[in-house]
């Protein structure tokens, strides 16, 4: 991964960080029926699960390990951060996990 690359997907992953605190924020200002609230809740569940993961990708894009995957270390090609922006692993890692 070379530096534009590098700012690229921080760029992406902190627009999706955006929208997701955009979107959970709408939801907690919304006043839900109790059966939609049930459905909310669970899409909230997900949104919180994907921020979290986007802010400690966006810390482990800072560090030395950047790019590598967690599981074999091996160098995580760059196509596949852009289009999972949460993921740490490989693909052969996320195939045999
Ligand atoms: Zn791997």
């Amino acid at each position: 991964m070379d530096d534009s690359q590098h700012n690229t997907l921080k760029q992406q992953i902190q627009k999706r960080i955006k929208e997701l605190e955009i979107l959970l924020n709408d939801d907690e200002a919304k006043s839900a029926t109790d059966e939609d609230a049930a459905v909310e809740s669970q899409i909230t569940e997900n949104e919180k699960r994907e921020l979290a993961a986007l802010k400690n990708n966006l810390r482990w894009l800072d560090t030395d390990d950047a790019g590598y995957c967690s599981e074999c270390g091996c160098e995580i090609p760059f196509a596949r951060l852009q289009a999972v922006l949460v993921t740490r692993i490989c693909i052969n890692c996320a195939q045999r996990i």
